[in-house]
């Protein structure tokens, strides 16, 4: 299954601003153990009210109760009276009032002093509306269509706003009905961009996939829009939802694609989630992300527990060990980042039968030279090459069951992998082992304390990195190898993958 995220969806600008601020506001407000209110919810999203609360914030639909500390206005806007109270009281003011919202409340201040009719294109119950409204007295006439415009009275001129969710083609026909009937009015479209961008994308992607997939609270009127007009074009496989474990009552694996789109009022880390959840249950493939310091044995049991699983092994060092053989066969400058990029463009990079191929060609063995092996370190550290190549990884990866050993598999190339392992050992440990191999390789004598700090500097130059560093995945195994043999390790990796997926489909 494919999933695709819409090009425009999750929180918009005013109510990230708007969470934002409330969380800096409560951190203050703790540090003064003073009280923090907001009046009615931040936003439409029960999760993050949750999590506003357990932080300290308290909610109220009035401010007669407050008797101190500050008070927090949220992106929708309030009642120009709500301020006059709000300073009468001697509170604290926390303004997060959309600016897009601020700027309807000013033109409907001044129109309303101009003596005009005030119209508002929206839902008279929504806490926007509401706001707005109290910026002429409530004495605005709020429409939601054509057929509404007959209680509006003729005798002055009409101010039209609208409220920032509404359908376009909703506002344009009610104008223009009303521009029928009445000869002097003003035209205010304040409908959010926002929005729009929301709603557009929804409806471009919809057309484009099985089904569609609309995060955000079942309060939102911004998310319940999207769930119309997915529904417009996908009447039967248009899904609702709140947050992931939602999922759990859905069977979407007959779907071959399925979108992705999230209201104006729902974070990021739950959109994440989704994602997550969607790409661990109906990911058709496999994949075990093998992580850790250089010498803790990753390649070894990697290439190991891949033939034991008959999985893909995917050897990551080999391809940046490939880029560079071609690079050097092309006498390209690294430093020139045009150079990089045409030679980039120019290059196919592949994986058959276990063989590298560059270009088409095999080259396991050109990519093992002592040129090779001096460059690759700076072509690894490179920001560009480094995207490339992950692009090439994760679609090795999305196509068949692989075992991939790196720096930073679990944590940049498969983050939702099934298992994500980081391998560790002792410095003493990995430093053995690479004098044992040297010595086995070369017969030749070696200095093992030479070796010891040769290992450290690297984990020390990986750690500390600018891109990409060595850390483990936040959900990764950590295993140290220090005193288990290496089958000890793979038959380790293997029980836990084995216990993982069965979890995973109980
Ligand atoms: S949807 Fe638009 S108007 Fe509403 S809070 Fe977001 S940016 Fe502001």
């Amino acid at each position: 299954m494919k999933v695709i995220l819409a090009k425009h969806s999750g929180f918009c600008f005013g109510v990230q601003k708007a969470i934002e601020k409330a969380f800096e506001e409560m951190d203050y407000a703790k540090k003064q153990n003073q009280d923090i209110y907001s009046l009615g919810p931040l936003i439409h999203n029960k999760q993050v009210v949750d999590d506003l609360q357990e932080r300290g914030l308290i909610l109220s639909d009035t401010i007669n109760e407050i008797q101190s500390g500050s008070i927090i206005i949220r992106s929708h806007g309030v009642p120009k009276q709500i301020y006059k109270d709000i300073k009468s009281k001697g509170l604290q003011l926390i303004d997060t009032t959309c600016p897009f919202v601020k700027r309807i409340q000013k033109i409907v201040d001044q129109y309303h002093r101009d003596d005009y009719t005030i119209v508002i294109v929206g839902s008279a119950t929504h806490p926007e509306v509401i706001g707005i409204n109290g910026w002429c007295s409530h004495e605005g006439y709020v429409i939601q269509s054509p057929e509404d415009i007959h209680r509006i009275p003729s005798n002055k001129p009409l101010c039209i706003v609208s409220q920032t969710t509404m359908p376009i083609p909703l506002f344009e026909n009610v104008v223009a009905a009303l521009k029928e009937q009445h000869p002097n009015i003003k035209v205010f479209n304040t409908i959010c961009l926002a929005t729009q961008d929301r709603q557009e994308a929804a409806l471009e992607l919809s057309q484009e996939v099985d089904a569609m997939i609309v995060i955000g609270g079942r309060h939102s009127s911004n998310t319940q829009k999207l769930v119309e007009l997915c529904r417009r074009i996908l009447p039967l496989n248009t899904y609702a939802i709140e947050q992931s474990s939602d999922l759990d009552q859905y069977d979407l694996s007959h779907y071959e694609t399925v979108g992705i789109t999230a209201g104006a009022s729902t974070p990021n880390y739950i959109i994440e989630k989704v994602i997550e959840k969607m790409d661990k249950t109906y990911r058709k493939v496999r994949q075990i992300a093998i992580d850790g310091p250089a010498g803790a044995g990753k390649s070894t049991i990697a290439r190991m527990l891949a033939k034991k699983m008959n999985f893909l092994y995917i050897d990551t060092g080999a391809m940046y060990r490939a880029i560079t053989l071609k690079v050097l066969k092309n006498h390209v400058n690294i430093f020139d980042q045009q150079e990089m990029h045409v030679l980039l463009t120019q290059t196919e990079l592949d994986l058959k039968d276990g063989q590298i191929l560059l270009d088409g060609q095999s080259i396991s063995d050109e990519i093992r030279t002592g040129d090779v092996t001096e460059n690759v370190s700076k072509l690894a550290a490179m920001k560009e090459v480094r995207t490339w190549l992950v692009e090439i990884q994760q679609r090795i990866a999305s196509e068949n069951h692989v075992v991939m050993d790196g720096r930073d598999i679990g944590t940049v190339v498969l983050p939702n992998a099934d298992l994500k392992i980081f391998l560790t050992a002792s410095v003493e440990e990995r430093a053995r082992r690479r004098y044992l191999e040297i010595k086995e390789k070369y017969q030749n004598e070696v200095d093992f304390d030479e070796i010891k700090r040769t290992i450290q500097n690297r984990d020390f130059e990986d750690e500390n990195r600018e891109i990409d560093p060595l850390i483990p995945a936040a959900d990764s195994v950590h295993i140290d190898t220090t005193q288990l043999s290496i089958e000890e390790v793979v038959q380790k990796i293997q029980l836990l993958f084995d216990k993982n997926t069965h979890q995973a489909h109980a």
